[in-house]
């Protein structure tokens, strides 16, 4: 099998993302994930005759938020629309959906790259939509139905076909997968299928500077893989079709191609680590779109627009870049501190509060992320203020305290919720300046250690370990509030080293 070597891979994603609304899309039923099942359903979300849904605005706002993150237009004028499906796990036989008229549309994302570049990937639109609910295989002979999550509101991202590589749908699906968090919409768990993807994967045969231009290549059939729930799975998954269609060309030329074959959709076996073909496009579903005669249109006025603007602040792309240049911090820093938007709320206001941010960005991910993850929680959530963290980084920066006794005070802040001042000076952990007091500790030291005392008058090898050592010994008499550099100083004075 020879490979060609005018192949490009040509990716769109369509992503799933359960909004975190308190009650589902069109009936006031709980939005809750792990209940037993059947807990959370009406007669609206069942599908039962006669009853009539009502549009959650919540949903729509949070639809807002990531459209407009997504640098879309929100049109004026969006409706529903019933999608035929005649399945279990949806028993009216239809999906709330929109055709026609999406909520929003014409974005992007700029992603980035390594090498510290960016790509813009077009957003084509992001539409509302109701979740179906689940077939449970439990049962040795039957299967059963769960509708807890049956209406649960479902916002569909679609991309361009702007994705050129798996490194790029990898990169795109984390930062989407990032600002749903961020903007606080989503939990996005993909374990819960809070979050998945869809990717449409070809590849283009010919100039790939050309893609689209049919005079100067062609595509292979179009492969939509759906519902992946985990990065893993997205990323096998485009390098397995990938590779297929790779095979297909080398064994069937011009025959693999989307006029011949068309567009098919295909499974991600998890067991297997490979994809399977479900069906081809001459089984296509007729989705049947039309109006949804129950729910009135939703009109967007600029005032909602705005206060919905309001809302979403510096995005995580933006807040990074300014981390870097404003606190000259390092790149896994500021992604550290960009992961969700309270923690760097944090940093901003101790900085603001004036403290230099370099300390605080040492406290936050020494001390303050070993809090956060032994409890499970982000660095916000370890419930510090940012007046404390400012007061405490004057602090070291002023010298008062030295690191070691830094993290006792931020640990005990932390437990406390006391002022670093106070809590530096309840627990002696001041630093002591007192070139007397601090004499005495070395001369303790000096007399209770005669060897290494020798080893560093001695000099050679064994005099560095032998003089830290001292110090030390001198660092532990004080309690760890002498600062190791005065230390250092009358130590050298007095063994003359
Ligand atoms: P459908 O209605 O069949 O799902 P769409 O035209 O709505 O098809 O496109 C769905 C997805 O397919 C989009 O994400 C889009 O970017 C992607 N797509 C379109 N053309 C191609 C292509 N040639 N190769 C790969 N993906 C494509
Ligand atoms: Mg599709
Ligand atoms: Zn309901």
């Amino acid at each position: 099998m020879t490979k060609p070597d005018n192949t490009q891979p040509v990716i769109g994603l369509e992503i799933h993302v359960e909004l975190a609304t308190e009650t589902k899309m069109f009936c006031r039923c709980a939005n809750r994930f792990g209940d037993p099942p059947n807990t959370h359903t009406c007669p609206v979300c069942i599908g039962m005759p006669g009853s009539l849904p009502v549009m959650n605005k919540k949903a729509v706002e949070y639809s807002m938020k990531v459209g407009m993150a997504l640098n879309c237009t929100v049109p004026e004028f969006t409706k529903w629309d019933r999608k035929s499906y005649y399945y279990p796990d949806l028993p009216k036989n239809y999906q709330i959906s929109q055709y026609d008229l999406p909520l929003t549309i014409d974005g992007h994302l700029d992603i980035p790259l390594t090498g510290g570049q960016t790509k813009r990937i077009g957003i084509t639109r992001a539409h509302l939509e109701e979740d179906a609910g689940k077939n449970v295989h439990d049962f040795p002979a039957h299967t059963g139905v769960d509708l807890n999550r049956a209406g649960v509101p479902l916002l569909e991202i679609v991309t361009e076909p702007h994705l050129r590589s798996v490194e790029e749908v990898m990169s795109f699906a984390r930062a989407m997968h990032r600002l749903v968090r961020w903007l606080g919409v989503s939990q996005a768990n993909m374990e819960m299928g809070q979050m998945r993807f869809e990717p449409n994967i070809s590849l283009w045969v010919g100039d790939p500077e050309k893609v689209f231009d049919e005079s100067a290549g062609y595509f292979t059939p179009i492969f939509e893989v759906k519902n992946l729930n985990s990065f893993r799975s997205l990323e096998r998954t485009c390098q397995w079709v990938i590779d297929y269609h790779q095979a297909r060309i080398a064994e069937k030329g011009r025959g693999w191609s989307l006029a011949d074959v068309g567009k098919q959709n295909w499974g991600f076996r998890d067991d297997l680590n490979a994809c399977e073909f479900q069906r081809g496009k001459e089984e296509a579903h007729d989705y049947r779109y039309f109006p949804e005669p129950d729910l009135a249109p939703v009109v967007v006025d600029d005032a909602w627009r705005e206060r919905i603007a309001k809302q979403i602040g510096e995005l995580p792309i933006a807040r990074k870049a300014r981390y870097l240049d404003k606190y000259k911090i390092s790149e896994k820093e500021a992604d550290a501190l960009t992961l969700d938007s309270p923690t760097g709320d944090l940093l901003d206001a101790a900085v603001a509060a004036g403290a230099e941010a370099k300390r605080c960005v040492n406290l936050m991910l020494g001390k303050g992320a070993s809090i956060a993850n032994e409890r499970g929680c982000r660095i916000a959530e370890i419930r510090i203020t940012p007046e404390q963290l400012a007061e405490l980084a004057k602090m070291l920066a002023g010298g008062k305290v030295n690191a070691t006794a830094a993290d006792k005070i931020f640990a005990k802040m932390v437990e406390t919720g006391d002022t670093p001042g106070k809590i530096a000076e309840a627990e002696g952990l001041l630093a002591i300046f007192d070139a007397g007091k601090i004499g005495e500790w070395v001369d303790q030291a000096i007399a209770k250690n005669p060897q290494a005392v020798e080893d560093v008058r001695a000099g050679g090898k064994k005099q560095k370990k032998a003089f830290g050592f001292l110090t030390g010994q001198v660092m532990q008499l004080s309690g760890g509030a002498a600062t190791p550099a005065q230390v250092q100083k009358l130590l050298h004075e007095k063994l003359g080293g």
